[in-house]
């Protein structure tokens, strides 16, 4: 019996899918030695329209193919194995091992669900990832101007990524698919779109509603949770500021961190910068910021230094406490402030240290006050 082919609509969508592909395809097979048949298992099969079916669950009686070679396959539908699918006799699949064939369906899983979402048929994927602060789960939905989902698919840099998400022809988000290594550090470097790396496994077994990220450029720093820890600290902050009718820093050389006087109990600010030296003698800017520091002799450091001073009770307030006892509102920056080779400080930088001094606050500090 002549086997029909793959419906046009299926040969479209493989064409649209097929830039870039050969560099990496004939990378794969170099690896590999040539296969005499296919012997990696099919857990997903499409019909001559391109509908999808479980290898398990697939109509019987009408051809069937493979969704990553569009070869013919056939059901293996025995007493003694669980049911499956296999390539038809004769055909070798592009994916020459189980790892290829993996990552080639994983990759076409992914550009299913754009298309099925862009179609009205299914909601978008969500990205998920983990927390750096806390480890809990962060979301963030998908760009909506996401149009397409292009497979190998060439990128500027002239690396070739897995999955290119893209509105029109502008590719938005790179999805990476890990079945045996991850993105190598070089090219998540060159890397000019914002990217994400995904477990591959997860989409043998289907099309998952998470992405969960394994690795990545889009992933927020902190979850919803951290990040209303951080406005509450950026509020409290404020409130102390503008009682002292001072400006707070958008950027560096001044942190600043939220800690209760130890003498009057006051909740007050207290600010650090990257220095050379733990009790520094000079300022490095006049801010005013600034009017909170104080050139005084310390019994403890028995020395003179610019030290955060208490605005209600003038007490000292040491740099021995605020950078190196867990209670300090510095403790979590100590070691890249008072670090003389860390000379550059970037706005990058400064947002981190902040992000750092907010979460501590709010996670250790906070009901200390
Ligand atoms: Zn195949
Ligand atoms: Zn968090
Ligand atoms: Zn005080």
């Amino acid at each position: 019996m002549a086997v029909p082919a793959p419906s046009e609509l299926v040969l479209r969508e493989l064409a649209t899918n097929a830039q870039g592909c050969a560099g990496e395809r004939s990378g794969a097979m170099d690896d590999q030695p040539e296969p005499r048949s296919s012997v990696v298992m099919v857990p997903w099969v499409i019909d001559a329209d391109g509908t999808w079916y479980r290898a398990q669950q697939a109509p019987k009686g009408g051809s069937l193919f493979c969704p990553v070679c569009l070869q013919p396959v056939v059901l293996k539908r025995g007493t003694q194995r669980v049911w499956h699918a296999a390539h038809a006799p004769g055909v070798r699949c592009l994916a020459p091992s189980s790892e290829t064939y993996l990552h080639q369906l994983a990759k076409r899983m992914i550009a299913r669900h754009i298309a099925e979402w862009r179609a009205g048929l299914r909601a978008p994927p969500i990205i998920r990832y983990r927390c750096a602060m806390c480890d809990r789960h962060g979301w963030q939905p998908l760009d909506p101007q996401i149009d397409r989902a292009l497979i190998e698919y060439r990128l500027p840099d002239g690396s070739i990524a897995d999955v290119a998400l893209c509105a029109g022809d502008e590719p938005r988000l790179v999805v990476e698919v890990r079945v045996t290594h991850p993105v190598p550090a070089e090219k998540a470097a060159r890397l000019a779109v914002p990217w994400i790396e995904v477990d591959g496994q997860v989409f043998s077994d289907g099309m998952p509603h998470y992405w969960d990220v394994l690795a990545g450029t889009v992933v927020s720093q902190s979850c919803d949770h951290c990040r209303s820890e951080i406005r509450d600290f950026y509020a409290t902050a404020r409130r102390i500021a503008q009682q002292w009718n001072l400006t707070l820093p958008k950027g560096p050389p001044y942190r600043y961190g939220i800690t209760h006087c130890w003498k009057c109990q006051h909740t007050i600010l207290v600010v650090a910068w990257p220095r050379q030296a733990f009790y520094p003698t000079v300022l490095p800017a006049k801010d005013p910021i600034t009017r909170m520091l104080r050139y005084r002799y310390s019994h403890t450091a028995q020395c003179h230094y610019w030290a955060n001073v208490c605005p209600h009770c003038h007490a000292m307030q040491g740099n021995w406490f605020l950078y190196d006892e867990p209670d300090g509102p510095f403790f979590p920056v100590m070691d890249d402030l008072v670090d003389p080779s860390m000379s550059d400080d970037s706005q990058e930088r400064w947002q981190r240290d902040m992000r750092l001094i907010a979460h501590w606050w709010a996670k250790h500090l906070r009901s200390l006050q």
